[in-house]
């Protein structure tokens, strides 16, 4: 199998190692050591300020969206909220779910954020912003440091899903100001699904220490509690915090989080160059590191991604709702080399061979 969607992505030999092993009982200091070394480095990787705080949550990332929305807004807060696709137009129905007054700042598809269009919202009194630095449904990289210095002047708590931005894209949470980021260990962490991470700022941590939330599992305030010695309030996916363990020291003796960064940037260049020799086109303005939305001039999108799942058992990312059969999309994160490209770009021209495209 070869995969290259946004996740889950392919595993390197290390981390799929400890994926086979037993799962121990965690209410123990070497779990909790792991742990504590394991915020230590999301901290780091991150760029995270003096005083943040990691929180583990055993659920997919969209639970740690949802957690962030009810933790740190409430019905006196107005929210603006970057839509550009499915994912952005989540954080709106989260909004809508937890009676969160915001506004919309709607995008087209594949469609930059310019500092032109953000500003036509300054001086609006507005006390949260949430985006997602990577519009993964488009590929569209949203410019974290243009989008902080717009929430500092206007004093607005910045939350950024960079669920698939982080590891992929540079960010400096301390430099752009966020208060919240989030990421997950599916996408560029390359650990199996189960694990999201809340990297909290000082400014977040103080928020959401104070705030009574209506919910027992996403209560920020009882995970950063338990956190301190290492612990979660309740059982984690403890075989993937321990996955995640072996993928960030594997990063760190690699180098760290720029060079992990820049294997995934040299992943995507090296795919854009191949594919030009075939009947594609790319879709997004800004286009993030870790996906490269592709529009095929004369075939179905979603029929590539059956044909080339079935026929040559290599995994690309088909799109949803409107994009179905316009758009597909392949992911440069994971356990990726440039032989991989060189593979898919192959089955492509086989299938051109074909007739297909
Ligand atoms: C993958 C992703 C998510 C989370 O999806 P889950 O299915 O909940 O893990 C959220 N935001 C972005 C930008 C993503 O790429």
């Amino acid at each position: 199998m070869l995969n290259f969607t946004v996740g889950p992505v392919m595993c390197s030999d290390a981390v799929r190692a400890v994926g086979g092993e037993q799962v121990p009982y965690f209410r123990t200091p070497e779990f909790s050591a792991v742990m504590l070394e394991n915020e230590k480095l999301m901290l780091k990787f991150a760029k995270a300020p003096k005083g943040s705080r990691a929180a583990f949550m055993t659920n997919s990332s969209t639970g740690s969206m949802e957690a962030v929305v009810m933790n740190c807004f409430n019905g006196s807060d107005n929210v603006l909220v970057i839509d550009g696709g499915s994912f952005g137009h989540r954080f709106v129905e989260l909004c809508e779910i937890h009676e969160v007054p915001h506004t919309i700042l709607k995008l087209n598809h594949g469609q930059k954020l310019t500092k032109e269009r953000l500003y036509e919202y300054d001086g609006q009194g507005f006390t949260g912003l949430l985006v997602n630095i990577d519009e993964t449904s488009t590929g569209v990289l949203y410019d974290s440091e243009m989008i902080g210095g717009f929430c500092k002047k206007n004093n607005i708590f910045f939350v950024c899903d960079c669920v698939s931005a982080f590891l992929a894209d540079p960010f400096d949470m301390a430099r752009c100001g966020a208060d919240v980021m989030i990421t997950g260990s599916q996408k560029v962490l390359a650990c199996p699904p189960g694990i999201s991470i809340i990297i909290l700022a000082p400014r977040a941590v103080e928020r959401v220490t104070n705030r009574k939330v209506k919910s027992m599992y996403f209560n920020l305030a009882d995970v950063l509690k338990n956190m301190e010695r290492g612990q979660t309030p309740f059982t984690p996916a403890v075989g993937i915090l321990r996955q995640i363990n072996t993928r960030l020291k594997e990063i760190e003796a690699a180098g760290g989080a720029d060079v992990e960064i820049a294997r995934v940037a040299a992943q995507a260049e090296d795919f854009r160059t191949k594919i030009k020799e075939l009947p594609f086109e790319f879709v997004s303005e800004s286009p993030a590191n870790g996906v490269t939305p592709v529009h095929p001039l004369n075939a179905d999108a979603y029929k590539i991604f059956e044909i080339l799942k079935d026929e040559y058992e290599i995994w690309i990312c088909p799109n949803g709702g409107d994009m179905k059969n316009t758009i597909f999309r392949v992911g440069h994160i994971g356990y990726l080399n440039h032989e991989d490209n060189t593979t898919l770009i192959n089955a492509l021209k086989d299938m051109q061979k074909r007739g297909m495209l």
